[in-house]
C-alpha cells in the first residue's frame, strides 16, 4: 500500500474509533495555602465531574504532625468528594492550610459542593468535684489520676482526641526509675541530688526551687505510673545528646507506643467524661467559691460546667501570635520555624481570676531549614542532616562566627546561641568536605547526627531512626536544589557569593574563613576555643554549600506560678483555692531558655498531671 493510503486507512480507523469510545479526560486543578513552614498544595484529579485523585503536599509541615495529617485529609476528602472535612487532631495549622486550599481547589475546578449548614446545638449544663481543661499530655494524666482518686471528672479537649503535643513526644526525664535499676542496679552513678541542683542551677537559681525539687523526686513514679497503665517505655541506650554521654541515662522512651491510647482506657475505665471538639473560653467563681467554665462545642452550642476545682492544662500559648512575639520579640519570632499549638486562653482565664502572669518562654529546641528534611521521602534527603548537626563553621548575619560549634552536641544549647543571632544562622562547606562525607571509607563524618544514631538513637527494636553517613553525593546536590528554591541555601561559587546570600560584607565573611582555617589546621580555636577533634573541615575551594537554619520553636512555656502542690498562686504568691495548673502552663522549671534536660518537658507534664489530679481530687471532697 502506498504511505497515503496507510495514513488514510488509520486516519478511517482512529475516527471510527473515537466514535464509539469518549476518552475520560482527567483534568488536575490545585490550590496552596500557607502552612506551619511553607505552602500545603492540594492537587485533585477530576474526570467526569468526579474526583478521583486527591494530593497533599506540604514539605515543610512537621513529619509526625502535619506529615501524618496529610494523606488522613486526602482520603477524606476524595471519599467524601467535599473539602468540608473534618481536620486532624494535634495538626490544627497544616489541616486549617489544607481544607482551605481544598476548598479552593473545589471551586477553581467548578465543583460546586455545598457548605454543610451549621446548625447551633443545644446549651447544656454539667457538673464534677474536678474539670480538666485541655486533655493533651498533662491533662489526660491529670484527669486519670483525679478519677483513680475519687472525684467525678470531666475533660474539655478542643480538638477530637487526647494527647496534645505529648503524641509528638519521645521522652521523659526520670531519675531512681525502675528501668534504671534495671539497667544500672542500685549504683545509679548520679542522684537524685545531682539533677535537683542541676535543673536549679539552670536556671540561674530564678526558677521554682521547691517545684523542680518535686519533679525530681516524684520522676520515677511517674514512670511506674506510666508501666502501670500498660505503657511501654524503655530507656534509651544512650543519652540522647551527646553532650550527656558521661551522665546516666535519663531519658525514657515511649515513642511508637500510642500511650494515649492506652490512656484512652482508663479515661472509660474510670468514668472520665471528655467533652471532644470543645474550646473552655472562660472561667469564673461562683458565689459558693466553685469554679463555672463556660466552654463552645463544636455544633456552637454552649457547655458551662461547675466544678469544685480545676485543673487548667491548656499546654501554654505557642498558638498565640501577640504572646509569643512578646516571649520571642516580633523579629524572632518572624524568623524563627515556630510550631504552634494552643492559643493562650487557659492563662488569659487564669490571669482573670488572680494568677500572677509567670515568665513566657519557648521551647527552643534544634535549628533546621524551613523545607523539610526528612531522611526518607521527605524533600531534603540528606544534606540538612550533615549540615545542620556537624560542628562545621557557622556564621551569623554579619558573617562571623559567634558559637563554639560544640555545642551543636546539645540542641537546646546551640538552639538558644542561634536564637541570640536573631533566630537564624548559616553553615558553610567547600566541596571536598562534600566529598568526605560522600566517601564510603570516610567513617567518622564528625555529624552528630552519626554518632546518635549508631550510639545512641535506637528504637525499642534496636533499629536506627535516623539517617547517618556516609551521604549519597548525588542526594546532597540535588538536596541543594530544594533548598536554593525554598530559600533556605545556595551553592555559591565564591565567597563573595555566598556573603551576597547571607547578605554580609564579603571582606567579614573572606576574614571569618581565613580564621577559621587557621584554627583548623593549627588544631587551636583561640576565638571561641572549639575541641581539637572537631576542628576537622577547612573551607577551602569553592564550590561553597550554604544552609540558613532557623531556630525551631516545639511550643511555648510557661505563663503562671504554682506551688509544689501544683496551685495557682497570685502575685503575693497567695494560692487562689481550687486552681492547680500543669505542664507547660508553668513557668520556673525552666528560665530564660528551655532546660537542657533530656524530656524535661513531657517529665514535666506527666507528673504535674499526676499529683494535680490527687490534690484538686482531695480539694474537691474536702
Ligand atoms: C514535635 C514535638 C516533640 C516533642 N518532643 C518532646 C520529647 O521528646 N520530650 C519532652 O520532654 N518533650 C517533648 N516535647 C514537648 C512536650 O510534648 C510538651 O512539653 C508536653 O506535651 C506539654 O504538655 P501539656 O499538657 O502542657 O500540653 P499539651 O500536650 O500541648 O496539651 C494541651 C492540650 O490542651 C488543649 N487545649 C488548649 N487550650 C484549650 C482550650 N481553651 N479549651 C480546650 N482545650 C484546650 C489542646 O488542644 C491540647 O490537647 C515535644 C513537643 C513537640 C511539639
Amino acid at each position: 500500500m502506498k504511505r497515503t493510503t496507510i495514513l488514510s486507512v488509520l486516519l478511517c480507523l482512529s475516527l471510527l474509533v473515537s466514535m464509539f469510545t469518549v476518552p475520560a479526560m482527567a483534568d488536575s486543578f490545585s490550590a496552596t495555602e500557607e502552612g506551619f513552614g511553607g505552602d500545603v498544595k492540594v492537587t485533585l484529579t477530576v474526570e467526569e465531574g468526579k474526583v478521583t485523585e486527591v494530593t497533599i503536599e506540604g514539605a515543610g509541615e512537621t513529619e509526625a504532625l502535619g506529615g501524618a495529617a496529610m494523606p488522613v485529609i486526602a482520603e477524606e476528602i476524595l471519599t467524601a468528594q467535599s473539602p468540608y472535612v473534618d481536620a486532624v487532631t494535634g495538626a490544627t495549622v497544616t489541616s486549617t492550610a489544607a481544607l482551605a486550599a481544598a476548598e479552593k481547589a473545589f471551586a477553581s475546578a467548578g465543583l460546586n459542593v455545598e457548605k454543610p449548614e451549621e446548625i447551633k446545638g443545644e446549651d447544656e449544663e454539667a457538673e464534677a468535684d474536678v474539670v480538666v481543661i485541655g486533655m493533651g499530655a498533662s491533662g489526660t494524666f491529670a484527669a486519670v489520676s483525679a478519677a483513680e482518686n475519687g472525684a467525678k471528672v470531666i475533660g474539655i479537649e478542643m480538638t477530637s482526641g487526647l494527647g496534645g503535643m505529648g503524641n509528638a513526644a519521645q521522652g521523659m526525664f526520670a531519675i531512681d526509675s525502675v528501668l534504671q535499676h534495671e539497667r544500672y542496679g542500685d549504683d545509679l552513678g548520679t542522684d537524685e541530688q545531682y539533677w535537683f541542683e542541676h535543673i536549679f542551677d539552670r536556671t540561674q537559681y530564678l526558677g521554682n526551687g521547691k517545684l523542680i525539687r518535686t519533679l525530681v523526686a516524684e520522676s520515677a513514679e511517674t514512670v511506674q505510673y506510666v508501666l502501670d497503665h500498660d505503657i511501654a517505655m524503655y530507656l534509651s541506650a544512650m543519652p540522647q545528646q551527646i553532650a550527656h554521654f558521661d551522665e546516666t541515662v535519663v531519658y525514657h522512651r515511649w515513642n511508637n507506643t500510642q500511650p494515649f491510647v492506652h490512656m484512652a482506657e482508663y479515661i472509660e475505665k474510670n468514668n472520665v467524661d471528655v467533652r471532644f471538639g470543645t474550646h473552655a473560653d472562660a472561667l469564673t467563681k461562683a458565689e459558693d467559691g466553685s469554679w463555672v467554665v463556660t466552654c463552645t462545642k463544636a455544633d456552637n452550642g454552649t457547655l458551662t460546667v461547675h466544678a469544685k476545682a480545676v485543673i487548667m492544662a491548656t499546654g501554654s500559648f505557642a498558638g498565640n501570635e501577640a504572646m509569643m512575639r512578646e516571649a520571642l520579640g516580633d523579629d524572632v519570632y518572624e524568623a524563627a520555624f515556630v510550631i504552634g499549638g494552643c492559643d493562650g486562653t487557659g492563662l488569659q482565664m487564669l490571669y482573670d481570676n488572680g494568677a500572677a502572669k509567670g515568665e513566657l518562654l519557648t521551647m527552643n529546641h534544634g535549628v533546621g531549614p524551613r523545607a523539610a528534611s526528612t531522611p526518607d521521602g521527605g524533600a531534603i534527603k540528606v544534606a540538612t542532616q550533615l549540615t545542620m548537626n556537624t560542628p562545621i563553621l557557622w556564621v551569623n548575619r554579619q558573617g562571623e562566627r559567634f558559637m563554639n560549634e560544640d555545642l551543636l552536641k546539645d540542641t537546646v544549647e546551640f538552639s538558644s546561641a542561634v536564637l541570640a543571632q536573631g533566630g537564624y544562622a548559616y553553615t558553610i562547606v567547600d566541596e571536598a568536605t562534600v566529598n568526605r562525607w560522600a566517601d564510603d571509607s570516610y567513617e567518622n563524618t564528625g555529624s552528630w547526627i552519626h554518632y546518635w544514631d549508631q550510639n545512641g538513637m535506637l528504637d525499642e527494636n534496636g533499629e536506627h531512626t535516623i539517617y547517618h553517613a556516609p551521604i549519597s553525593k548525588e542526594d546532597f546536590v540535588s538536596d541543594f536544589a530544594v533548598l536554593t528554591e525554598s530559600g533556605d541555601g545556595i551553592v555559591a561559587n565564591t565567597l563573595e557569593e555566598a556573603a551576597a546570600f547571607i547578605g554580609c560584607d564579603s571582606e567579614v565573611l573572606k576574614t571569618t574563613v581565613e580564621n577559621y582555617n587557621s584554627y583548623v589546621k593549627s588544631g587551636k580555636d583561640d576565638e571561641f576555643f572549639k575541641s581539637a577533634e572537631s576542628l576537622l573541615w577547612t573551607v577551602e575551594e569553592g564550590p561553597f554549600y550554604v544552609t540558613k537554619g532557623y531556630n525551631a520553636v516545639l511550643g511555648a512555656l510557661g505563663g503562671v506560678n504554682a506551688n509544689e502542690k501544683l496551685e495557682v498562686l497570685t502575685k503575693e504568691d497567695h494560692v487562689i483555692p481550687g486552681l492547680y495548673a500543669t505542664g507547660n502552663n508553668l513557668s520556673g522549671i525552666s528560665v530564660a531558655a528551655y532546660g537542657n534536660v533530656e524530656g524535661v518537658g513531657l517529665s514535666t507534664a506527666l507528673t504535674t498531671g499526676r499529683l494535680a489530679g490527687v490534690y484538686a481530687a482531695e480539694y474537691a471532697q474536702k
